[in-house]
């Protein structure tokens, strides 16, 4: 493996390898076969680059997306690594070129999508090239249980027979056990091993918020990310139009994304996300399957996902460098009430409904979980979880909770009082003892329970009503447009058989806890600045994204390290020999010149 070792080294920059990294390229250049889970950003690609770099011959890759593939040659050629890709986006004359590449052996890595590579004359062509390995990227897609199913991935079975003898990897993100058995089976893998890294995403802190003044919230936490990449996720587009009008007049460099927009419009504003290193993205759902920018550092909601599966693959879009990103939430018995109406009011079958409001209701639990919310993420999916993370809100300032049984009594009983017939605005004025319009018209100035919660502000009651409903004391219903109504678990409550703690809404000051080591001294900050902006110059002279000169997480280990001289620079984990020769220089500059303060 010391030729594995110097090419990370010398052609990568990076000092170790992470993870599994290491016994994947052992397994491989063994000629073994094997299945890889490894999560967003984890460092798939690096188990088959290298070992097909250090292997004479070819690796072969297969991959769905040609977005990401043509994203990742650009990267390698950087490298000075022998690369390219064969799709529909090329001539026949540049196609021709690239199958003489990899003919006259010239060739190192060869990215090809999966209908190409099926075509007779292809697999012909490549049957006479000396191919090193086959890498099978988003193997996921073979499985019809998956969401992201392709017919093309069925046929990959033929590589077994067309190139006996080659090992092969699968490689996904996101697999479940049934998932990953179809993969095997599927692409027919010899006696594959699986190597799976699990699910946590360390890099990323996790933080919900409630919803108190969206706008207002998400202004003040942009402010930690100011020229920073994002993606702010809002349920409807009528929403993220107007977020994103809104923050462009706060002067943020926001753009819209969502169906209703032309597909050039969409296609633009894409361009500019990757492109830009600060392009906020204000999107709907419809953005994200396979953006594969790396330097995304924080996905924030508006509105809540429809589930925790949701929550973690548009969450897992930040911080795919390993520099720290976070995932930020915030929520409100508004958006409770929206998303059970959507379910109750879609076209699914019974059964179908009960799976979706399960799915819902663990998400909320999770919203107000007042353990470690990493842990109890991991857990969802199954690991066994250290139980603190120490990078995520609630790790870093615990919640209080408050004894609330008198209070949840008192709201319960002004539900009952009025009818089980309004929403929480309506009772929560009783409750206060408000004299609107409203409470007069239906008399509910005269009840027993009128002006009994003048002790807690409108807030705090809707931070009670929210955990009711949330943790079952309180049901939605839609019939009643969203109507507050008693249930079984009500009952126990209310005549004080059991009692009830509830966890104490985080200040806005006290949320604003960001990932500690996101925080750069404001001294630092200005040499950030400056080293984006060589970063952005150079990238601009050669017409590629920033990300692809240097990721963030590299901008930051220099600014750690400070480095004076070529020497000390090739210390910084990500920059390589090809690197060092073509930017070194300009970044030492501007290294220089902060020293020099
Ligand atoms: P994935 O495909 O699993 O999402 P990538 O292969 O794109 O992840 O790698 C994610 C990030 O981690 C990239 O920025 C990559 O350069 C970096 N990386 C991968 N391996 C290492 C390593 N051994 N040391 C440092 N950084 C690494
Ligand atoms: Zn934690």
């Amino acid at each position: 493996m010391a030729a594995a070792q110097r090419t990370l080294v010398e052609t990568f920059g990076y000092a170790s390898f992470r993870g599994q990294q290491a016994d994947i390229i052992a397994h491989t250049c063994a000629g073994l076969d094997s299945l890889v889970l490894m999560p967003t950003g984890g460092g798939k690609s690096l188990c088959y680059q290298l070992p097909a770099m250090i292997q004479p011959g070819l690796g072969l890759v297969v991959s769905p997306l040609i977005a990401l593939m043509q994203d990742q040659v650009q990267a390698l050629n950087l490298l000075g690594v022998s690369a390219a890709y064969l799709n529909s986006t090329l001539a026949y004359d540049e196609q021709q070129a690239v199958i003489d590449r990899a003919r006259s052996g010239a060739l190192q890595l060869l990215y090809i999508a999966p209908e190409r590579l099926l075509q007779p004359s292809t697999l012909e062509t490549l049957r006479t090239c000396q191919v090193n390995l086959i890498a099978i990227d988003e193997a996921h897609c073979v499985s019809s249980w998956g969401h992201d199913f392709r017919a093309d991935y069925l046929s990959l079975d033929v590589l077994r027979a067309a190139f006996p003898g080659v090992p092969r990897l699968a490689l996904t993100a996101t697999a479940d056990p049934r998932t990953q058995e179809d993969i095997c089976a599927r692409l027919r893998l010899h006696k594959p091993k699986t190597f799976n890294s699990g699910f946590d995403r360390p890099n990323i802190f996790y933080s919900v918020q409630p919803k108190v003044n969206p706008k207002a919230q998400l202004m003040s936490f942009l402010k930690d990310y100011e020229g920073c990449a994002g993606i702010v996720y809002c349920l409807s587009r009528k929403s993220v139009n107007d977020t994103a009008h809104w923050l462009s007049q706060q002067g943020i460099n926001a753009l819209p994304y969502h169906a209703g927009l032309s597909a050039e419009e969409r296609q633009l504003h894409q361009v500019r996300f990757l492109k830009e290193d600060n392009v906020v993205m204000v999107a709907t759902i419809a953005f994200g399957m396979g953006i594969d920018k790396p330097d995304v550092r924080f996905v924030a909601h508006l509105d809540l996902p429809k589930s925790m599966e949701a929550y973690y693959q548009e969450t897992g879009r930040a911080g795919r460098d390993g520099a720290p990103a976070q995932a930020w939430m915030v929520y409100g018995l508004q958006d409770v009430v929206r998303l059970s109406r959507m379910v109750d009011e879609s076209p699914s079958d019974e059964s179908h409904k009960r799976v979706e409001r399960g799915k819902l209701e663990t998400l909320l639990g999770w919203c107000e979980v007042t353990t470690c919310r990493r842990a109890s993420l991991l857990s969802y999916f199954g690991e066994s979880p250290a139980p603190r993370c120490d990078n995520c809100d609630v790790c870093v300032s615990p919640p209080i909770t408050w004894e609330a049984t008198e209070i949840a009594q008192k709201a319960l009983s002004c539900v009952y009082r009025t009818g089980q017939r309004f929403g929480a605005g309506h009772v929560i004025d009783v409750l206060r003892g408000q004299l609107r319009d409203k409470v007069k018209q239906f008399d509910h100035h005269n009840l027993s329970t009128f002006g009994i919660g003048r002790s807690l502000s409108e807030q705090q009651w809707r931070s009670v009503f929210r955990q009711l409903v949330v943790r079952g004391y309180l049901q939605v219903d839609h019939s009643r447009y969203g109507a507050l109504r008693l249930v079984g678990a009500s009952r126990g409550l209310l005549r004080g058989e059991t009692t009830l703690a509830l966890r104490e809404d985080p200040t806005p000051a006290k949320s604003r806890s960001k990932p500690a080591r996101y925080k750069l001294e404001l001294e630092d900050e200005e040499l950030m600045e400056d080293l984006k902006a060589a970063r952005r110059s150079l990238a601009e002279k050669q017409d590629i994204p920033p990300y692809m000169v240097f990721h963030d997480a590299t901008l930051l280990e220099m600014i750690a390290i400070r480095p004076k001289n070529a020497e000390q620079l090739l210390e910084v984990s990500g920059v390589g020999q090809a690197k060092l020769a073509q930017y070194g220089d300009s970044f030492l500059e501007v290294l220089a010149k902060h020293s020099a303060f």
